[in-house]
């Protein structure tokens, strides 16, 4: 089968032919339909320090997808051949105190598809059925494959109760984007979010932002008092890695605020720790999607209305796979579909 690998240490990936996987007791085996760009891939792509130490040069990447079941192994119960899968990217232990307690997005023995095991830029992906997510048939292949995505910023935005509350979102990226969509979903008062790039600031006022602010032209602490904020954000959702982005946000936090971190920033990327403590804020690091909560909370955001469609801004066969990466580098889309024939 075809697949886009690792094929050297190095920049770029290599559409080439790679053995069909073989299917275990307990998986199921999906024929790709489509699939989306990740940030992750990006890494990848461009083979920086991350990378370099945790992909296997040789491998298929890529982790955001939609498919249909083509084959079982004879352990696997509740799907059948044909079902529209997604599924979820961190394939977890099943032995650790986590995983039997039920908590498997907090596995401590976590593997990823696309990055420590192979990946779903393929024509077929082997994968453990407790992972696949069965899609319904009101929700369209193309928001099918951005699940992963979509499922970190439903974990993260729905960390804290946002009814009723002003949220700051730092970084457009398309996962901020999502979350702007989400807060405003469920009953969020001012959404306000930041970047540098003004593409992408668009893109989240398309999505509902009640502001969207490029911090390297315009204040922050201004839109607030346009809006009449005096006291502070009652929840931030830091979504950029970028460290003077998360400086600001606990410098713009209401007391008592929450903050989740989805953004990945450097590991010792320091913070003025009287903001958290005198504050008294809530910090909660976030990693994945909660297995299956945020999956079902997922379909029934987008089943009562919520719109992510502005999301989807590139669409490439996978042949023009290297078209579709240029695109995503040049930080000038949202997601980038790449479509499996
Ligand atoms: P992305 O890189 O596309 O988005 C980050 C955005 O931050 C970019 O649009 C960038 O322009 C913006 N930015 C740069 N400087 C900024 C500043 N000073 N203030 C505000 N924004 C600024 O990434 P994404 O795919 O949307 O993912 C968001 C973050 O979440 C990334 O850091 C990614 O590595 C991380 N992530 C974490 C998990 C997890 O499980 N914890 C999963 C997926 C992604
Ligand atoms: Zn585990």
């Amino acid at each position: 089968m075809k697949a886009l690998v690792k094929e050297k240490a190095g920049p770029g990936l290599t559409l080439m032919d790679v053995a069909k996987p073989e299917v275990g007791h307990n998986d199921v085996l999906i024929r790709i339909k489509k699939t989306a760009i990740c940030g992750t891939d990006i890494h990848i792509w461009k083979w920086d320090e991350w990378a370099a130490k945790t992909v296997p040069v040789g491998m298929h990447v890529g982790h955001e997808y939609v498919g249909e079941i083509v084959a079982m192994g004879e352990e696997v119960r509740g799907f059948s051949l044909g079902d529209r899968v997604s599924g979820e990217g961190h394939v977890t232990c099943g032995y650790c105190r986590n995983c039997r307690a039920g908590r498997r997005h907090l596995c401590r023995n976590t593997f990823g598809i696309g990055v420590n095991r192979p990946g779903a830029f393929a024509e077929f992906l082997a994968l453990p059925a407790v992972n696949a997510f069965k899609i319904a048939d009101n929700i369209s292949d193309d928001l099918a494959a951005i699940f992963d995505p979509y499922g970190n910023a439903t974990h993260t935005a729905l960390s804290f109760n946002l009814v009723g509350e002003d949220v700051l979102i730092t970084g457009a990226g398309p996962i901020g984007i999502m979350a702007v969509a989400i807060a405003k979903h469920v009953g969020a008062r001012h959404v306000v979010i930041t970047d540098v790039n003004d593409y992408r600031l668009d893109l989240a006022k398309k999505m509902g932002a009640t502001r969207a602010v490029n911090v390297a032209s315009d204040s922050l602490t201004d839109v607030m008092k346009e809006l009449g904020m005096v006291e502070g954000f009652d929840v931030g959702l830091e979504m950029s890695g970028v460290p003077t982005a998360f400086n600001t946000m606990l410098e713009v936090m209401n007391h008592g605020g929450k903050v989740a971190l989805l953004g990945i920033p450097p590991g010792n990327t320091a913070i003025d720790w009287n903001n958290v403590i005198f504050k008294g804020l809530e910090i909660k690091g976030i990693y994945g999607r909660e297995m299956f909560e945020t999956w079902y909370k997922m379909v029934a955001m987008l089943q009562s209305g919520l719109n992510l469609s502005p999301i989807l801004t590139h669409q490439f066969a996978i042949k023009d796979y290297v078209e579709g990466f240029k695109t995503m580098l040049s930080g000038q889309s949202g997601k980038v579909i790449l479509n499996w024939p």
